[in-house]
């Protein structure tokens, strides 16, 4: 693998997204247990590593959003509006036209404690994170499920840009302030009858005195609060620093759904700096750009299954 130092460049979040689509993706034809050894080889190698997760990590960990386990968890949401195409899964139900704010409380609560305060999805997540010991590791996700940090990350190591199933805020963005609601939420979920919770908790913007809705990134009103500054400048810190240096991207299970913010700069990063190599795990997106050659490996692979392979690699004296 080629480590080449090369100049060093001010990098900042902005200047890491990306929205160049490579026109050359290929599914890589080398042998599945060769990629694994060159992967494991690369990050072994390597000073730095940066992890960018997106919701493939989190359903490759066993996290369940639809299907059977929405079946069992939202069939008062169910019977109260019908299946419809809403109450299929948990990300669709959350965008219901909801009759009034008791209503959309009662369902938001139910669905951001199971999506994140009390979803344990940790082990691959920690399987992963003690092969990484003694690097010096950043994590970049668009998932709000703080599964990483369930797992042991230090917050001061982690830039989740897309919000926080744990953060509600200002419906219309009126200040930039990020509120904890998770004990709110509890109190939500004992308190609520027929999908409704009672009016007195319904929680009302502290500034303008309007509806609050979840800190997460899906209209234009998304609030960027201190917090999300201070990891965003963390993470700024961290790329000048691994730039030029010997670092690995290692990409979980990012589709195609908001490419711009992990897999397009992921490969930009790679393309424009010597010294860095990405790896791309996926279970169906894991094509690269051919034009990366050697510098990047996309594994395509239940991630469970490559997570866990990689690791014991990366554990076993023989490479
Ligand atoms: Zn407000």
């Amino acid at each position: 693998m080629n480590f080449n130092r090369s100049a060093k460049k001010k990098m900042s979040f902005e200047r890491f997204l990306s929205y160049e689509y490579s026109g050359d993706y290929i599914l890589q034809e080398t042998p599945y247990s060769e990629q694994i050894n060159l992967a494991a080889k690369a990050i072994r190698e390597a000073d730095y590593v940066l992890l960018g997760a997106g919701a493939g990590m989190s359903t490759a960990a066993g996290a369940e959003y639809g299907g059977k386990f929405f079946e069992e968890h939202f069939s008062e949401f169910q019977k109260l509006y019908g299946k419809g195409p809403y109450m299929q899964d948990m990300y669709s139900a959350g965008f219901y036209p909801f009759p009034d704010q008791e209503s959309k409380w009662g369902l938001w609560s139910h669905l951001a404690l199971l999506a994140g305060a009390d979803l344990d999805v940790t082990p691959l997540h920690k399987t992963l994170l003690d092969t990484l010991v003694g690097k010096k590791i950043f994590l970049l996700t668009t998932n709000a499920d703080f599964q990483f940090e369930k797992a042991g990350m230090s917050t001061e190591q982690i830039f989740a840009t897309q919000g926080s199933y744990r953060l509600i805020q200002c419906e219309r963005g009126c200040h930039q302030k990020a509120y904890d609601a998770v004990e709110l939420f509890r109190q939500m979920e004992r308190e609520r009858k027929n999908g409704r919770i009672p009016t007195e908790l319904v929680p009302k913007c502290p500034v303008c005195g309007g509806p609050m809705a979840m800190n997460l990134r899906v209209d234009d009103h998304f609030v960027q609060d201190e917090d999300w500054h201070a990891a965003e400048d963390r993470f700024s810190q961290f790329l000048s620093e691994c730039v030029g240096r010997k670092t690995v991207l290692l990409e979980l299970g990012v589709g195609f759904n908001t490419p711009t913010i992990i897999r397009f700069p992921f490969e930009k990063m790679a393309r424009e700096n010597e010294s860095i190599l990405l790896v791309r795990l996926s279970r169906s997106k894991a094509m690269v750009p051919a034009s990366l050659g050697n510098r990047a490996i996309g594994i395509s692979a239940d991630m469970a299954r490559s997570i866990a392979d990689l690791t014991a690699k990366l554990k076993s004296t023989e490479l």
